[in-house]
Parts: C-alpha cells; structure tokens; sequence
C-alpha cells in the first residue's frame, strides 16, 4: 500500500521504545509513516522528547505540557517550569522553533475527581498559553467533555486550533466538538475495535477535512495487533478501517488527514 500518513500522537520517549526505538521508527518510516508527533504529560517528558525530537530532525516533532491525570497540588510550579520550554510565539526561539504544540493537556476525570478544581485550572492555563503563543493544543479529554467545551468556549475566538485526540464518543459528541471549527478528531486504534461504533459515528458526522490519524502509542494498538505495544506502523490498520467506513481508498484517506495535520499545525506535509 503506497500510502503516506502521519502519526499526529505517539510516546514515543517512553520505556516501551527504550530497546529498539531506532527499530521502530525504522518500521515506521516503512509503512509509509511520514512524521511522528510526541506528546508530553509532565515536565520530565516535556524536557525528554524536546531533546529525543533533536535526534531525528525532520521525523519526530515535540510537544510540552502538564497531562490532566498528571495534576496534582504542586501543578502551578509545574506548569511555571513547562511554561519556560516554550518559545514567546510560534517558530520563534533556537531550537525550539520546531516545538508543535501545547499537549497533551485537558481534563480526566475517569478514575479520579481528587483534583477536579486543579485539572480545570491547569487546563485553561495551558489553553491561555495555546492563545498566546499561537500553537495549536492537543487535548485529552475523558468524562469531562462538558467542562471541556465550557473553558475552550471562552477563548474560542482566539485559539489557534488543534486535536481532540483519542475520539472514542458518539454523534452528539462529535458534532460539539466540530463546532470548534480550528480543531479536528484524532483517530486511532479504538476505530477497530469490534465493538466500536466509530466506523458508523464517523462517517455519518465527521468529514474528512475534520480528521487526523494517530496511534497514541504503546496504548490502543488497532486490530490486529490489539493488545500489544503499539507503534506508528500499525497505522495502517487504522487507515483501512477508515477507509473502508468512508468508502474511499486508503490513499485518498490518507491525503485528507495529511493536509488537516498541515492546517492544523501549520507545517508542510
Ligand atoms: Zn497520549
């Protein structure tokens, strides 16, 4: 399959990779695999993938924050030392001016609401930083989507755009999030579980300029390889799946969320 694709979320810089990342960007390269964009949860990860994105220029591309399920009491300390990473404005700075975007940062309230009124704290204080520095936000959002939409409604007018990554909802859902015309759906292995409703939810209420693909590696690797370490290879199952739920070839998939990661993160693709 000829098929050219970008991996818009990959953690890449975490243990997992510790043995043969070179292999596995290796793979990646072959399946078509054109960037790999890595996102932070804390400030460690914020200073581990801005130096692991130097080694493979042009290939992996960094971004910084403070996850929701990383938010703890101490978080305005953290956020004071991420917020130094970043550049004044986008593409400004040395060496920084590679950095992508802010991410992956929004709200989790899955497991725990112990730090309920922090998470929501943090979150718009990163999404002023989206505003201010113009990169776009990766955002993670579980069981929180309400409260989500309620702080990226007030500075709707000013943010630049960006991903609700990891989209797992149903239609209702996604068209509140589409009405946030800068931002797109990431998509990734859930789409082939067997008991998704993605490839019907999709179609019916996404168009393909609203979509960019992803692994959110080593998490939810896609039938099927469900269940072990995914990586940016596996993509391609991902890209079939969707192809086929949208009825047009991979290639022609693959090209729609190629320009949206173009749009969206203001590279050439
Ligand atoms: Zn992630």
């Amino acid at each position: 399959m000829g098929v050219q694709y970008i991996d818009t979320h990959c953690h890449l810089d975490g243990d997992e990779f510790a043995q043969d990342r070179d292999a596995v960007i290796q793979r990646a390269r072959e399946a078509g695999c054109t960037r790999i964009f890595l996102p932070a949860i804390d400030l460690v990860t914020s200073q581990r993938i801005l130096q692991l994105c130097q080694q493979y220029p042009d290939y992996l591309y960094p971004m910084i924050g403070l996850h929701p399920e990383e938010v703890r009491a101490d978080y305005k300390e953290v956020l004071a030392e991420i917020h130094k990473l970043l550049p004044s404005l986008k593409g400004e700075g040395q060496g920084e001016g590679l950095l992508l975007a802010i991410g992956e940062v929004g709200l989790d309230f899955y497991w725990s609401r112990e730090f309920e009124k922090e998470q929501l704290e943090a979150f718009e204080e990163q999404v002023r930083w989206s505003v201010e520095t113009r990169l776009p936000l990766m955002i993670h959002c579980r069981k929180a989507q309400n409260e989500m939409v309620k702080i990226l409604r007030r500075y709707e007018k000013e943010l630049p755009g960006g991903v609700f990554h990891c989209f797992t909802g149903n239609e209702t859902e996604a068209r509140e999030l589409l009405q946030f015309e800068q931002f797109v759906l990431g998509i990734g292995g859930v789409s082939t579980f067997k008991k998704s409703h993605l490839p019907e939810v999709l179609p019916a209420v996404v168009p393909l300029n609203r979509l960019v693909l992803e692994t959110d590696a080593p998490y939810m690797a896609p039938v099927p390889m469900r269940g072990q370490r995914n990586e940016p290879a596996y993509v391609v199952y991902v890209l079939q799946k969707l192809a086929e739920s949208y009825g047009v070839i991979p290639e022609q998939l693959a090209s729609a969320t190629n320009q949206n990661v173009a749009r969206v993160f203001g590279i050439e693709v």
